[in-house]
């Protein structure tokens, strides 16, 4: 045998970790964990405990507590207690904690590893070199915020409680993406583990144990679903934050409706993986193999849908294989193991169903020769090609080391294909054309994009969906956002809205001459109502002041197909000219600014000359932001520059409020614009006209047809028409508190974005109109000759 030959075929000895230290650990505790609530660990009420096993050999490594709804209750009353003082502690003694927090994870960084490594399953590689750095990164990023939210968020304050849910697949990771920016901002949390995988985070609580953290900041509740639940719907929590399934992810959209929680939802995903002919190929393989068999593919972002040019397709494949063929499953304390376990054996038949249904729709099915571990939970990574884009296993998160495989002939189908399913959280694109590289990017619907690269995460880089991949980012500046709220919460929260209304239509009998019904406008044009009905609008006093259309379900549809062909349009328009469209609709109010003063004035009481000026500022304010709403460059590690740029959501509906009805449109609707989204507006019911008037200002401006749709009717019918319809990404509504639930509820179809606000009172500053108006993608893009 040459020396050649022996380097190539060498087999691997076993390269084991120890796994003593975490045995120990747990051996220390007696194999049982009680919650731990207010810094101290107490029994369940639930006197109920169930076993934590690992994977890789169907051991049971602990029990640990199950918490019910009492428990539930004590922790967030501990949380809530301890609220009054964290809020109030200084940011740069929240930094210390933090940073101790990082400190004590390095520290115990191989007992964390290991930890994670048997409860999870996952590579001893992935937990030491990939899990636990992050997780101390991120404590260590979040110091720093905590440090500077003074000054650099000064006017906001922490949201109060949160209730925190995470999945099993990288289960400090997600404790430490929640926690971390949450106790920075000066949030206290309740945190519950997944089910699968509660035991880093019980390391964690001890964590904080040692360093001092003050009782009930960090409260850790082990438990399943219904623990889950009993948080969510405990109303002592001010915030949700919940990373899982997309379909626990609605059922907590519908649960959390209306009660005024702040909500941010990391869902599920079917991540595009595009390569181009002039990729390079071998850079390419190795990309595949970290983002469809990291972590056994049981990642939110994992790309498992391979898009590739048709021309280089089977070369792509045959390279893939022959990896495929030496990847090595098995027990994964071996450092030298590529796939580990599988989470558990109902993940286990749900993937096996997935790739059974894959052969009988016709996808070409190919496994490595060699066979997995008879013994625990294994599965071979596996690839489909032939796969139609219609199929299950094109369209459904398998959640495990399956890759389907599409070929592609231009850039175009490339975007078609890759925007071609329910989700958005990631998508990794292949080129040695920047130029190419960077136009897919931007058209791809996900929150991450990453160029010749995959997988790259970082705390300074937010991370987040698009569509059913949810709302929120984590990580970032634009990460702090869900931790925190305006100082002064001068916009009240109460309900009736038509009591104007009511009183008014009483003295309806003695009118004065009725000058014309307004229609509606669609697609830049003005239509009549599709019910044929009009409604009444009357002035404070009960005199009745005219006429607007009574839109429906039909009408508001009809909007929506306008403002979603205008959508791509709109968005390509260069801030720029979109900037000069709104100055030119400012220039035109103006021009008939008596006009709108006077109808302002008969439908509110108010000065409507006062209120002209204020909406003409609001559009020359939204114009101003229309090329200056900057994005950042996030310093991420490696050579790198990660581009963190805003990006309009689509298609939304904005339900105005009732007080300043020119102004409103004006803010909401002109920011709204000048951040690239086309929108169907529905005016205050009470006080229309001003909108309706709008149409001709609309006319003779050059805001191109479809762009700003206005339908005027029953606010909460048309309010659920526009949060049940699909096509539309996000919905503002303004209006009583009832309204809240329902707009919230109706949203979860396709987890659409959803702002609520009163129905009078001051708007909310500009500030925030535009980070609503906007979601963040973060696009990674390593240079290095
Ligand atoms: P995965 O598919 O990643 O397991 P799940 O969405 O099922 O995702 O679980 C993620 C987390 O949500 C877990 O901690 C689980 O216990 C919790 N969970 C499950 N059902 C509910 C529910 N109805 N309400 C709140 N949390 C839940």
């Amino acid at each position: 045998m040459t020396l050649t030959e022996i380097m190539q075929t060498l087999p691997y000895g076993p390269a084991p970790e120890a796994a003593q230290p975490a045995m120990d650990w747990l051996k220390a505790h007696k194999g049982r964990f009680q919650l731990f609530i207010a810094g101290k660990w107490r029994n369940p009420a639930s006197r109920e405990w169930f076993a934590t096993i690992n994977p890789a050999n169907g051991q049971k490594l602990a029990e640990v507590a199950l918490a019910n709804a009492t428990d539930v209750d004590k922790a967030v009353k501990a949380a809530r207690k301890a609220f009054v003082e964290w809020s109030q502690t200084r940011g740069h003694v929240r930094a210390r904690y933090l940073y101790a927090m990082a400190r004590q994870i390095q520290k115990h960084a191989r007992l964390f590893a290991v930890l994670e490594t048997l409860d999870n399953g996952k590579p001893i590689r992935e937990t030491r070199d990939t899990d636990i750095p992050l997780v101390a990164r991120h404590f260590y990023y979040h110091a720093g915020w905590a440090q500077l939210m003074e000054s650099e968020l000064a006017g906001y304050v922490p949201v109060g409680v949160v209730g925190q849910i995470i999945p099993w697949n990288f289960p400090l990771l997600m404790l430490a993406w929640k926690v971390a920016p949450a106790l920075a901002m000066g949030n206290t949390v309740v945190l519950k583990p997944a089910e699968f995988t509660p035991l880093t985070a019980l390391l964690f609580a001890e964590i904080c144990q040692n360093i001092g953290l003050p009782p009930g900041v960090v409260n850790i509740i082990t438990g399943d679903g219904q623990t889950g639940a009993a948080l969510v719907e405990h109303p002592g929590v001010d915030k949700i934050a919940f990373t899982g399934s997309t379909e626990v992810g609605r059922i907590i959209r519908r649960a959390t409706a209306g009660s005024g929680k702040k909500l941010s939802l990391e869902l599920g995903g079917k991540s595009p993986f595009v390569v181009f002919e002039d990729a390079d190929l071998e850079s390419a393989v190795e990309g595949v193999v970290d983002a469809i068999w990291f972590n056994q593919g049981q990642v939110c972002c994992a790309g498992s849908r391979l898009l590739v040019q048709e021309g280089i397709a089977e070369k792509m494949y045959a390279k893939l294989r022959a990896r495929m063929e030496k990847l090595r499953v098995g027990d994964p304390l071996d450092k030298a193991v590529d796939l580990g376990a599988i989470i558990a054996p109902v993940q286990l038949e749900k993937i096996q169903r997935l790739v059974q249904k894959g052969v009988e729709e016709g996808a070409k099915l190919w496994q490595p020769s060699w066979a997995v571990p008879a013994e625990g939970c294994f599965y071979p990574p596996t690839l489909f090609t032939e796969v139609a884009p219609a199929s299950t296993i094109a369209q459904e998160e398998i959640f495990g080391p399956v890759l389907a495989a599409l070929t592609f002939r231009t850039p175009e189908e490339a975007v078609r294909l890759a925007n071609n399913t329910r989700y958005g959280l990631a998508a990794s694109i292949w080129s040695e054309d920047i130029n190419l590289a960077l136009d897919v990017a931007t058209q791809i619907k996900a929150g991450t994009v990453w160029i010749n690269s995959t997988n790259l995460f970082d705390a300074a880089s937010g991370f987040g969906g698009y569509r059913e991949s949810g709302f929120g980012r984590e990580g970032g500046k634009e990460g702090l956002w869900e931790y925190v709220k305006k100082i002064e919460q001068h916009r009240t929260a109460q309900g009736q809205s038509s009591a104007r209304g009511l009183t008014a239509r009483a003295s309806a009998e003695s009118l004065p001459p009725i000058d014309r019904t307004a229609k509606l406008f669609i697609g830049g044009k003005q239509v009549r109502p599709d019910s044929g009905y009009s409604k009444a609008v009357y002035a404070p006093d009960g005199r009745l002041v005219g006429e607007v259309g009574l839109g429906n379900r039909k009408d508001i549809r009809n909007a929506v197909e306008a403002a979603r062909s205008a959508q791509e349009g709109w968005r390509k328009t260069a801030a720029h000219s979109k900037a000069q469209i709104l100055y030119f609709l400012a220039e035109n109010l103006s021009q008939r600014a008596e006009e709108f003063a006077r109808r302002l004035s008969e439908q509110t009481g108010q000065d409507g000359a006062a209120e002209v000026e204020a909406a003409l500022e609001a559009l020359f304010t939204a114009a101003a932001w229309a090329d200056k709403y900057e994005g950042l460059v996030h310093p991420t590690p490696l050579r790198n520059v990660t581009l963190a740029i805003p990006e309009p959501i689509g298609v939304m509906g904005i339900l105005c409020p009732d007080d300043q009805p020119l102004l409103a449109l004006a803010r909401l609707a002109g920011t709204a614009l000048a951040m690239g989204n086309t929108l169907v507006v529905v005016p205050s019911p009470l006080a229309p006209l001003s909108a309706t008037d709008f149409y001709q200002v609309l006319e003779t401006s050059d805001i191109p047809a479809g762009t700003f749709n206005i339908v005027t009717g029953e606010r909460d019918e048309l309010a659920r028409t526009l949060a049940e319809h699909d096509d539309v990404d996000a919905v503002w509504y303004a209006g009583p508190r009832a309204g809240w639930a329902l707009v919230e509820k109706a949203s979860a179809g396709n987890m659409k974005r959803t702002w609520t606000l009163p129905h009078s009172g001051p708007l909310p500053d500009t500030d925030e109109i535009l980070r609503q108006a906007t979601q963040v993608k973060n696009i990674w893009v390593p240079y290095g000759a």
